[in-house]
């Protein structure tokens, strides 16, 4: 295993729970989770859907639970999907029961919910204490108790952690703690202030998310944000990054993030120039290019890709493979020295071909 760089801080401490065969907590690495967008009665696209995240790096997948119909085909989707499946449902305790027996690996549910239509939270935590399946509380802005509205006038970082509190006693007095919680508000700021408020009030493992974070571009920004915020003081075991874009996208945005703060091996990195007045070639599209050509790629790989002399060189030479194009030529750099140079029309293809040739000489390719 290579060794991972440092990272910002040590991750909080806490109780560490199991989500069917993913770890979830400060001993394990941080997973990334999305949730399908399919009816989940359809069977055979959310199984297709799950395949495709499961690809794309996905540890964890949640599916919808609105109705009978979609309880009555999870065993199907849990027993067939290659990563654990986390049923989400809100508030018949009657498909809690038959996500348990349907060998999800978790459940999303607030005790909150149970409680007022049908208290079944006891069942609940014994059923799941004795499948060994974990719960997940989640408290979202869009849905929290009047109650705490009202005390608090909106949906405030206390207002979110009180809930979340509450909710976590609920599953305690009943002796039960394979739970984790997220705290989710569209705004990144009360989100940070919500988790670090949690994060000083217990030991459950935290799925940070930001609700309703907008299309992929904002999204993507509002997510990297505060994840960054919080991951990089060791808050948040888990992700899901909420995109109005397709699911593979939340996956790969988080792997991303999680890459960047070093809390996963970096896979693929472009390490290309922005471009400026002294450049001798059309950056943007060779770096597009160079990116294209290496989708998929799994192996570590730094690739820097420079528009002119000045920094190309410097930047070229640090990293595993590198150009630096100037006068209609690229000057192609691995690791470190340079290995030949090439017309700026074949820049594309070298880079792609020297790649591959690194990635199959490492041992993990
Ligand atoms: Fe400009 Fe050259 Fe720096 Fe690219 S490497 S930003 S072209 S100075």
């Amino acid at each position: 295993m290579p060794k991972i760089p440092e990272t910002l801080a040590p991750r909080r401490t806490t109780r560490q729970i199991k989500v069917g065969k993913v770890m979830v907590g400060s001993d394990h690495p941080v997973s990334v989770q999305s949730m399908t967008t399919t009816p989940t009665t359809d069977i055979d696209g959310t199984l297709q859907q799950i395949a495709e995240l499961t690809a794309t790096g996905c540890d964890i997948v949640r599916v919808a639970v609105p109705t009978q119909d979609d309880a009555d085909v999870l065993h199907i989707i849990a027993k067939k999907s290659q990563i654990p499946v986390i049923a989400d449902i809100h508030f018949q305790p009657k498909y809690v029961f038959q996500a348990i027996d349907a060998g999800c690996g978790a459940v999303r549910v607030n005790p909150g919910n149970i409680k007022k239509f049908d208290d079944k939270v006891g069942d609940i935590a014994k059923a799941a204490k004795d499948a060994g399946v974990s719960l997940r509380i989640g408290v979202n802005a869009g849905s929290l108790d009047p109650r705490l509205l009202q005390k608090y006038g909106k949906p405030t970082a206390e207002a979110l952690v009180e809930s979340a509190v509450w909710e976590a006693s609920l599953f305690e007095e009943h002796d039960f703690h394979d739970f984790k919680i997220s705290v989710k508000h569209n705004d990144p700021i009360v989100m940070v202030k919500a988790y670090r408020q949690l994060a000083e009030r217990g030991d459950w493992p935290l799925h940070l998310g930001v609700t309703e974070a907008g299309p992929a571009f904002q999204g993507t920004i509002k997510s990297a944000t505060a994840f960054g915020i919080l991951l990089g003081e060791g808050i948040g075991d888990t992700i899901r990054v909420s995109l109005s874009a397709p699911p593979a996208e939340e996956i790969k945005v988080g792997l991303k993030i999680l890459e960047s703060l070093n809390l996963r091996e970096r896979k693929l990195e472009i390490v290309s120039c922005p471009s400026c007045g002294r450049a001798q070639v059309d950056v943007y599209t060779l770096a597009d290019d160079v990116t294209a050509g290496l989708e998929g790629m799994t192996v570590p790989l730094r690739v820097a890709v420079m528009g002119c002399v000045v920094n190309g060189p410097g930047e070229a030479r640090e990293a595993d493979l590198g150009v630096a194009s100037g006068n209609g030529k690229g000057q192609i750099f691995v690791k470190g020295e340079v290995i030949k140079t090439v017309p700026e029309s074949e820049i594309v293809a070298t880079l792609i071909e020297e790649a591959n040739r690194i990635a199959a000489s490492m041992p993990d390719a």
